[in-house]
């Protein structure tokens, strides 16, 4: 059943239910579901499962897996080993409510819309949970609130959305109850958020001492430290890098806890038919481009997340294409064989070998970025190793190379200038999409597919 077409190349099944996010907002709604629910009767038993886990503010070179010298994240490694690591995924935003908000919709901020303090996903916008949930699988949330509060509109489609702050073992352990409480061969979708390696950086005093470099004589006084702006803090190079040494501590506190959950799926034959993928919504700051935690640039240490998946069928592989937090609502869909395309974004399972088919990529690997928080205004495009930040305010263009400067120190834009203006034009064509929240808006179109094939960035 096809309600409205466009154009997705090759390498995906014909006929499938395409949900489009111009649809009129009071039909989509409606219409999904029942079209979930007519596709749900041909899928093949039994159905699987999927957890995904978010790990808010977690910078993939902050793990071993990711080429950290540092022992924060042995378990993480070893989960990633199994399975399938993206080494250069990137989220659209650097903090969390658009970030999430194109986890669960699979559209960029520019199409959801949802990048202020006082937006919320709209409700025209179909969400994983929503889709999930219409196709017959139990959909349960477990967040510590904040912008993933249901307020924003990420409760949608959850028979249950718990956004109350907590520890990360409560976290884990009230999805293990629930985990526990299903009936066997009953599929689920469970998603996970936890804040526990956000400021303040909670770890145990063993962890913070292992993790410590900077002398005692340096210390953080302020009694919510956290808050700050993170361009206009006061705090010393010698006080970032306490933080910094603090966010290490906490991700090996994370990694434990996390490490007990794994061998809890493990002892079930969890794997056997759940899919787990370990991803974060954006990274933290150190001083690297002199400011400290996020929401405020748009460079890698903010931008480059972990994304792991796990499950059966996938074989342990490191994928080096650039993919996005983005393309997490098609692959859940296909992992599942829920048969419906929706978002922006591209299925990754092709990159997962075993059961799934491999054809060549449909889709550029384009990521686009956007921050709106702290009141910047800046957008970004990354194609291959070339990324462009771009300031709406002033009008000024920043390009670096990530292949030979990943560190992003050196602004080449003026040394090339027809990369500069190429990446420009992508990025403006992407700007202008009309945003969800002002109902409506597509999908690249076939002359945009086109534009792009010819500066080569579509396979
Ligand atoms: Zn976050």
């Amino acid at each position: 059943m096809v309600i409205a077409d466009r154009e997705r190349g090759g390498g995906r099944n014909r006929g499938r239910t395409l949900l489009w996010a111009g649809l009129p907002r009071l039909l989509s709604g409606v219409l999904l579901v029942l079209l979930a629910q007519a596709g749900c009767s041909q899928l093949p038993e039994p159905r699987r499962s999927l957890i995904v886990i978010s790990m808010d503010t977690l910078r993939a070179d902050r793990l071993g897996a990711y080429g950290y010298a540092r022992s924060t994240s042995p378990n993480i490694d070893a989960l990633a080993a199994r399975g399938a690591r993206f080494a250069r995924a990137h989220s659209p935003a650097p903090w969390t409510l658009p970030s999430h908000a194109s986890i669960f919709t699979g559209l960029t901020p520019q199409r959801h819309a949802t990048h202020s303090w006082g937006d919320k996903i709209p409700s025209s916008v179909p969400t994983l949970a929503e889709l999930l949930r219409g196709a017959g699988w139990r959909t349960f949330g477990h967040t510590t609130g904040g912008f993933v509060s249901g307020r924003y509109g990420f409760a949608r489609g959850f028979e249950e959305y718990v956004d109350e702050l907590s520890g990360f073992k409560m976290t884990l352990n009230a999805a293990r109850r629930k985990i526990e409480s299903l009936p066997e061969g009953e599929p689920y979708f469970l998603f996970l958020q936890t804040f526990t390696v956000h400021c303040p950086y909670p770890a145990s005093s063993a962890h913070r001492a292992t993790f410590r470099r900077q002398p005692e004589s340096v210390v953080i006084e302020m009694a919510s430290p956290c808050t700050v702006r993170p361009l206009e803090s006061n705090f010393s190079e010698a006080q970032k890098k306490l933080f910094s040494d603090r966010y290490d501590a906490a991700i090996r506190s994370a990694d434990e806890k996390l490490a007990d959950f794994v061998e809890f799926l493990d002892r079930r034959g969890e794997f056997k038919d759940t899919y787990l993928v370990l991803l974060s919504d954006h990274g933290d700051e150190f001083g690297e481009h002199d400011g400290i935690f996020h929401g405020h640039t748009l460079y890698e240490e903010l931008l480059h997340v972990p994304l792991i998946i796990v499950g059966p069928g996938v074989e342990p592989s490191v994928i080096e294409e650039q993919v996005g937090l983005v393309d997490l609502m098609q692959t859940a869909l296909d992992l599942l064989q829920v048969d419906i395309e929706a978002g922006e974004g591209r299925s990754l399972t092709r990159y997962l070998g075993g059961d799934f088919p491999s054809s060549a990529p449909a889709r550029a690997p384009v990521a686009y970025f956007a921050s709106t928080e702290e009141g910047t205004k800046l957008r970004g495009v990354s194609l291959g190793d070339d990324k462009l930040i771009l300031d709406l305010e002033t009008g000024q263009a920043q390009l670096f190379d990530l292949g030979t400067d990943p560190g992003e120190k050196r602004d080449i834009a003026a040394e090339r200038p027809s990369t500069r203006d190429r990446l420009r034009r992508v990025l403006d064509r992407h700007l202008e999409r009309t945003d969800l929240g002002e109902g409506g808006g597509q999908a690249l179109s076939p002359e945009q597919i086109e534009e792009l094939e010819a500066l080569g960035y579509v396979h």
